[in-house]
């Protein structure tokens, strides 16, 4: 059910024009590669590469985008889905020769069955040297039959040891793709394909997108330097980890923001979880060990919003966005609730899609 049909529909920030804009303007080919290259910089998932396709300047050759593609994801990734499709068809091709060799020998085998039995059946089947011979044969035929049953069975389950380490091997790339490399959780990728499902079946209320910022995170890399700031970017993606469900889904969706899918709690459920999550990181000591230099306190801004109060993955994100933008303009170290009538005031550029 969904309580959102009369309320506005909130500002979709539509990223696929954005990104094809930001294309057409560059000069760049409307190429699928060409999108996702774009589109991973522009989610800003991995910083290097919104940094390295930046510097190209507004003149990439295409010859320099695709570089960029093979240095990021193109390389790693052909390489093991194409290692993985070869192996298959290798595997495959085994199995279909061994089907082969059972089937030629079944085949000799049901033969020689309908021979003997042809034989035993006629006029002179009652000598005795005849029946002999007959079963001589059949035990004999039978024998190898069996023998060459097992061998068949036997490379079948190599070969399927084999299959299993190709789609382990598939498994283990997924979970690559999906996991972003500084903090070990889930990266914007996975984040967009977690967020399509709570819209692709049954309606569900009670499923909550909550969004969260490091406040005045600038600041830090300013004053401690960007490594500091990486190191400060996993601290805070463990803390929010490890003070949710483990059933929460929780991912890096850009640089120093972080979303996190809570199912099956109330409103007012969810806000005591993101305040416990954003009390534990406010507690939480940020101290250099060695040179006793305090980093700390770090502090986030939460918003969210339910999934009956929006139509589509796009209105959800749009309005826990909304919801984010308040925590933050009211003070920040805070959460937010969307509730209809918040706005947001576009001049300010702190958004995920800001230009
Ligand atoms: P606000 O409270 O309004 O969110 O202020 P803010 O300073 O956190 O926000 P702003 O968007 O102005 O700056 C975000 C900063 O996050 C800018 C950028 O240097 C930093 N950042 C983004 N990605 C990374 C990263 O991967 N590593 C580090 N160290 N810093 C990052
Ligand atoms: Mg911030
Ligand atoms: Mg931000």
């Amino acid at each position: 059910m969904n309580t959102a049909t009369n309320s506005p529909k909130a500002q979709v920030p539509d990223v696929a024009a954005q990104i094809t804009f930001a294309m057409r303007t560059m000069g760049v080919a409307p190429i699928p590669r060409n999108y996702e290259l774009f589109y991973e910089a522009y989610i800003g998932s991995n910083p290097t590469l919104t940094r390295e396709l930046a510097a190209l300047g507004s003149r990439a050759t295409q010859e320099e985008l695709d570089q960029l593609g093979e240095v990021h994801f193109g390389s790693h990734q052909n390489r093991v889905v194409d290692s993985a499709h070869s192996k298959i068809l290798t595997e495959l091709e085994a199995l279909l020769r061994l089907l082969k060799q059972e089937q030629t020998s079944l085949e000799s085998y049901n033969k020689l069955l309908a021979e003997t039995h042809t034989r035993i059946t006629s006029k002179n089947s009652t000598s005795a040297d005849i029946l002999r011979n007959a079963i001589a044969i059949l035990s004999k035929a039978t024998g190898e039959t069996m023998a060459h049953g097992e061998q068949t069975v036997e490379q079948f389950s190599q070969k399927s040891q084999e299959m299993d380490q190709v789609r382990r091997e598939l498994d283990e790339y997924k979970r690559i793709a999906n996991t972003d490399s500084l903090t070990r959780i889930a990266n914007r990728r996975a984040f967009d394909e977690r967020l399509a499902t709570i819209f692709d079946g049954v309606s569900k209320p009670l499923t909550a997108l909550v969004l969260a910022d490091i406040d005045n995170f600038k600041k830090i890399n300013d004053a401690y330097g960007h490594p500091v700031g990486d190191k400060i970017l996993a601290t805070v993606a463990n803390v929010i980890k490890a003070n949710v469900r483990k059933d929460c889904f929780v991912a890096r969706t850009g640089g120093e923001e972080f979303a996190i899918i809570i199912d099956g709690n109330t409103s007012d459920e969810v806000q005591q979880i993101c305040e416990r999550v954003r009390v534990a990181l406010e507690t939480t000591p940020f101290k250099n060990s060695k040179t006793g230099v305090n980093y700390g306190p770090i502090t986030i801004s939460l918003g969210f919003c339910m999934a009956g109060d929006a139509e589509d993955a796009g209105e959800l994100y749009a309005k826990a966005d909304i919801a984010l933008y308040c925590a933050k303009n009211s003070g920040r170290n805070r959460t937010k609730l969307y509730e209809d009538g918040m706005k947001k005031d576009f001049t300010k550029s702190w958004l995920i899609y800001r230009r």
